[in-house]
């Protein structure tokens, strides 16, 4: 037996409800390997499915938790063996399938990702679908290439923000952090943002075409009104990394004009859909290009009884940085 979340839903009123429970192995989703869960994460998604599930939850009981770090315990397959660290995330572990806020996990060998060298269980999680995320970004900036003029992260004092902002500033690139949270200036600074913004300047909606050349990329978390503004500051051929819509879905005030008279690219980034090499790539390059000593001051830890609050807080946009789960504490 062992601790895990759980979430039960009363079919007769329809209501959800979360709490920490005794779990047979046998209870654990078909696969090939079986994970010592060491951490798990608070992403945006968990939120959703530690409450009602937002529709990603098809069936009850449900285990939430869309990532996971820890070691093999038992593999039926030739790529892990008893004692290799691994990392999971996406392939809607957590959301169709039990996730990792629990002691143990069972999971399609493919689903895995070996930990690369330089990075441990719990620096992984403090990584996690949110820091892997920014790392996709930053590689999708790249690959268009990040033109002069600093690079703009919106909801910056957010999970993928906070980890998109160490990673460009110690890449060298001048960072403009978008925030709500004033108070989080000194907190965004300390990554690496050499610059401020307020989160008002760029969510009104403006009927310009286009507005002076500000921004030599953006990874967007924000979508919705702010996404519709910066779209108009790119500069010309540059590129916007969007990876969520934490402001809403509607793309408020946008106009083609950007695309076309500006060349400005559009990235959709999507971590759940990533294939291997790219998951293994973009881990690799967490190891090299985020700085270990920011990374801890995101850390905000927590335990599996913390999370029926913490889901609750991360739908508000109330959490800092990264929440690291100790399913063992
Ligand atoms: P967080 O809640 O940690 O961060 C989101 C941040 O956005 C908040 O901290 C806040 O930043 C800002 N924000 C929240 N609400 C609003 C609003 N109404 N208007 C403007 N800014 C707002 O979430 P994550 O960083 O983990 O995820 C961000 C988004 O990315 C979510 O939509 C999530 O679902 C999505 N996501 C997508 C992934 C993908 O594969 N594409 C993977 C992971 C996440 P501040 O206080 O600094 O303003």
């Amino acid at each position: 037996m062992f601790n895990a979340l759980v979430v039960r839903k009363d079919e007769e009123s329809g209501k959800t409800a979360a709490a920490v429970e005794q779990v047979a192995i046998d209870a654990l989703p078909e696969g090939e390997v079986i994970v010592a869960v060491d951490y798990s994460t608070v992403n945006y998604k968990d939120g959703l499915c530690i409450g009602p599930g937002g529709g990603l939850v098809r069936n009850y009981p449900h285990v939430p938790g869309i990532d996971f770090a820890g070691t093999v315990e038992a593999s039926e397959d030739d790529r892990y063996a008893p004692g290799d660290k691994v990392v999971l995330t996406g392939w809607r572990v957590g959301e169709n399938r039990w996730g990792g806020y629990a002691q143990k996990a069972r999971v399609k060998a493919d689903m895995l990702v070996p930990l690369p060298e330089g990075l441990d269980t719990r620096q992984a999680m403090a990584v996690g679908t949110a820091g892997l995320t920014a790392m996709l970004a930053v590689m999708a900036l790249e690959d268009h290439g990040i033109k002069d003029g600093p690079v703009l992260v919106t909801g910056a004092a957010g999970g993928v923000g906070s980890v998109a902002t160490a990673i460009l500033a110690k890449l060298g690139h001048k960072v403009a952090a978008v925030t709500g949270r004033p108070d989080q200036a000194d907190y965004l600074t300390s990554l690496g943002a050499s610059e401020i913004i307020a989160r008002e300047e760029l969510t009104e909606v403006t009927r310009k075409p286009l507005e002076a050349e500000r921004w030599g990329g953006c990874v967007d978390a924000v979508g919705g009104a702010m996404l519709g503004r910066v779209l108009k500051q790119m500069h010309y051929g540059s590129s916007v990394a969007a990876i969520g819509l934490a402001g809403g879905a509607a793309i408020e005030g946008a106009l083609v004009t950007p695309f076309i008279l500006r060349g400005v690219n559009l990235l959709g980034i999507d971590s759940v859909m990533q294939p291997y090499d790219n998951r293994l790539r973009a881990w690799q390059r967490i190891s090299q290009d985020l700085p270990m000593d920011q990374l801890e001051a995101m850390i905000q830890p927590a335990t599996l009884s913390d999370l029926p609050a913490l889901g609750k807080d991360i739908l508000k946009g109330q959490v800092k940085g990264r929440v690291v789960v100790d399913v063992n504490a």
